[in-house]
């Protein structure tokens, strides 16, 4: 079994390194992240057929440490929110931050301090503001296409809320903004690296993980995480294939002449010539908020019962 895997790998890896640049499964291999990755056929969302990289992920395991989300009271503290009401930024969340949301009218915690906390995969409607708190499911998987020969698009895409971005090299998937708390009344809590689990019960980001340090120290706010690496170093894929790096480029150097998708033309560590990438912000949540390529038609899909991407009829709960 194990053998089969690897030759099939080993002409996975001889088809992509006769191509120029895009989503590689050897980055994605040497992450140890992705059991399969396969070349398929797929069609872009201008209608042209085109090459895909399709990539079955799962919880990266048991080792892969998520949390803190929400804390159990104003006393405790948990991970970090975008607030977008008065006084907007990034904050931990702790007691000055729920103070300061109940002073605004959303008040999270009871008469005891005690943090109302909702599991938005239960069906069941919450009431009130609730911090909102999926359960993890580790036999959720989910499969993504990511096209091999990225293609510039005429006009680019804007990433809106819970947009899909693409997919990290440790098989996490990437999201855009999570819903803000003035449209649901509930704060889908997100961990110190910028990662929540799904109502689908995945866990996704929502943040370039690996360099999140640069946008917590420019947001001047104290929390760690454990999946920081380099600023330099590759996050992951867009779906519209370009690649994802931290806000340095391979010299250390910080870019100064990103376009409006935080990406520009440069070396990079995957290739000899200048090519388009995407580079983290320093503004948490620090991940591009456009695309400026074509990204593959129905590029990431669940087997999940509820959540973005489930495929089973069932309309999906507020995005979280
Ligand atoms: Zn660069």
């Amino acid at each position: 079994m194990r053998n089969v895997f690897l030759a099939s790998v080993a002409l996975i890896l001889s088809t992509m390194a006769a191509q120029a640049e895009g989503a590689d499964a050897e980055d994605f291999l040497a992450a140890n992240a992705i059991a399969a990755p396969a070349i398929v056929d797929c069609t872009l969302t201008d209608g042209s057929a085109a090459e895909c990289l399709q990539l079955v992920t799962s919880f990266p395991g048991e080792a892969f440490r998520i949390g803190p989300f929400c804390p159990e009271t104003i006393d405790d503290t948990g991970g970090l929110w975008v607030w977008d009401g008065d006084n907007p930024g990034t904050y931990r969340l702790d007691g000055a931050f729920f103070r300061m949301l109940s002073e605004q009218g959303y008040t999270f915690y009871d008469a005891d301090g005690v943090i109302n906390i909702s599991d938005p995969g239960s069906g069941q409607r919450p009431e009130g503001n609730t911090c909102l708190e999926a359960t993890l499911d580790t036999d959720v998987e989910t499969t993504v296409l990511i096209p091999t020969e990225p293609k510039m698009a005429d006009a680019v895409t804007d990433l809106g809320t819970v947009a899909l971005v693409g997919m990290a090299l440790d098989g996490v998937p990437i999201f855009a903004d999570a819903p803000s708390v003035l449209e649901t009344g509930h704060l889908p809590a997100l961990d110190t690296c910028g990662g929540h689990v799904d109502p689908g019960g995945y866990y996704h980001w929502h943040a370039t993980a690996t360099d999140i340090e640069t946008a917590l120290t420019h947001e001047h706010v104290d929390a760690d995480c454990v999946h920081e690496t380099s600023p330099s170093d590759l996050f992951g894929y867009a779906y519209d294939g370009y690649a994802m790096y931290g806000s340095a480029d391979m010299d250390g150097t910080v870019p100064n002449d990103l376009d409006q998708c935080s990406g520009h033309v440069g070396m990079t560590a995957g290739s000899d010539t200048p090519v388009y990438h995407y580079h983290a912000s320093e503004a948490f949540p620090n991940l591009p908020t456009c695309l400026v390529g074509v990204t593959a038609r129905d590029n990431f899909v669940t087997n999940a019962a509820m959540g973005i991407g489930a495929q089973n009829g069932r309309p999906p709960p507020p995005p979280q």
